[in-house]
């Protein structure tokens, strides 16, 4: 699934009404009666409508469907990516789509410029894509879901991704700060460094490797567990070593002393994010540790001494009198317990199991769940994408195609 942008600049106020009511629809129907999408566009008049889904079609933003009892369209990867861009747009928090940095099993990544011509990440969630790989136990499981159960899914994982990566920022973590989500999609700040998997060589392993475990045990003491941490979810930024800069500066005779860099981890990719009181808790929290001393193991020929940590001790730190408890804190914000059980169920089952397997773009082993698979960009249109004038904001449920999100 590429992001394809073309069409984005020529369709109309009412296309985007039609598409929204498309949007719409799907929350009850996996086929939408096209009568029912001319109501809930809006539009008067049945043959506006037609053309506006004549050409929704062709761009493959909608789908035509048939099934026994009637004809109708479904929205396609392509238009849920049209319709979360054209918001993005209207809320100004991006201005340009630029190059895919990342093809994942279930995400593409990419770099985007803000208004201010800021860079940034879009993050698209495709939960659905691993539903055309060939993994045996699912086959029969997948055959029964429908599309609208896909992209009701990587909404969920985009907003629990958001909602953990803000209230994580708002406690001191290193994680990119969360600009905005929409449907499927979160923006984020741009990271500017390297996937620790792509890291040959570090000064100092044994500083790295307590560093990366103590930020699981602080996890744990908020009352989370990552349940993906590995080498390729832990971005390592270089920051100038203060003390060093200082004695830089006041120019003493110790020019010959290199720059101190230091290593700072920066934590990303939360959609597998869990509590310590889930019921496998520890497998996931003994995963993460393992992911750590195996990765230093094999790339540092690094081993800890000390055993551990343990969940049992890790679990005992949660909801300390110093720590709040962000689980709990997360659930309040709009990812309910029930949306992470929802979540959660389909990705065991649909065996969303890390991202060992992330490639970079150009290994997309997966096909895609929309038989309309659009054609490609993937460079940068690095001009505007399409200047919306109606730049108001609007409520991001998840279904949030309401009518304050109706193109204007
Ligand atoms: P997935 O769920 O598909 O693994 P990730 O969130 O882990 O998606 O992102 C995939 C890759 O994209 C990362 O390994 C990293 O290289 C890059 N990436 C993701 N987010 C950022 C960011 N905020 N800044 C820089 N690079 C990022
Ligand atoms: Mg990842």
């Amino acid at each position: 699934m590429k992001l394809d942008t073309k069409a984005l600049r020529y369709l109309t106020t009412e296309d985007w009404r039609v598409l929204t009511a498309v949007e719409m629809g799907s929350k009850n129907h996996e086929i939408v009666p096209t009568p029912l999408i001319t109501q809930l566009s809006g539009l008067r008049g049945g043959s506006g409508v037609h053309k506006c889904i004549s050409t929704l079609a062709k761009a493959n933003l909608i789908a035509r469907m048939k099934n026994a009892k009637y004809d109708g369209y479904r929205l396609t990867y392509g238009g849920l990516d049209y319709l979360a861009l054209h918001t993005h747009l209207k809320r100004q928090t991006l201005y340009s789509t630029g190059n895919c940095i990342g093809v994942g099993k279930e995400s593409d990544i990419y770099v985007v410029a803000s208004s201010t011509g800021a860079q940034l990440i879009l993050k698209i969630h495709r939960l659905g894509r691993i539903s055309f790989r060939s993994i045996k136990n699912n086959r029969d499981y997948l055959k029964h879901r429908s599309s609208a159960s896909w992209m009701y899914m990587s909404r969920l994982s985009a907003l629990k991704e958001y909602a953990f990566m803000k209230v994580l920022k708002e406690n001191g973590f290193r994680v990119p700060e969360p600009v905005a989500q929409s449907r499927h999609t979160v923006v984020m700040e741009l990271i500017d460094a390297f996937p620790l998997r792509q890291i040959q060589e570090v000064p100092d392993p044994a500083g790295l490797y307590a560093d990366l475990i103590d930020i699981v045990l602080r996890l744990a003491t908020f009352g989370l567990i990552h349940g993906d941490f590995n080498e390729f979810n832990i971005l390592i930024r270089e920051e100038q070593t203060p003390a060093v800069e200082e004695a830089r500066n006041t120019e003493t005779e110790d020019s010959e002393s290199k720059p101190g860099i230091t290593l700072i981890p920066v934590i990303i990719d939360f959609p597998q994010m869990v509590s310590v009181d889930h019921t496998n808790a520890e497998m996931y929290f003994d995963r993460d540790i393992n992911c750590i001393k195996q990765f230093f193991e094999r790339r540092f020929s690094f081993v800890s001494d000390e055993p551990g940590p343990f969940f049992a001790d890790a679990k005992k730190l949660a909801g300390g009198p110093k720590s709040k408890r962000l689980d709990i804190e997360v659930e309040a914000s709009g990812f309910s317990r029930k949306m992470a059980k929802e979540l959660g169920k389909y990705m065991q089952e649909v065996g969303v199991d890390g991202d060992g397997r992330h490639d970079q773009i150009g290994h997309v082993e997966a096909g895609d769940p929309d038989t309309s698979s659009t054609s490609s960009i993937e460079e940068a249109s690095s001009d505007g994408l399409l200047q919306d004038p109606g730049g108001n904001d609007s409520s991001d449920g998840l279904f949030e195609s309401s009518k304050e999100d109706e193109a204007e």
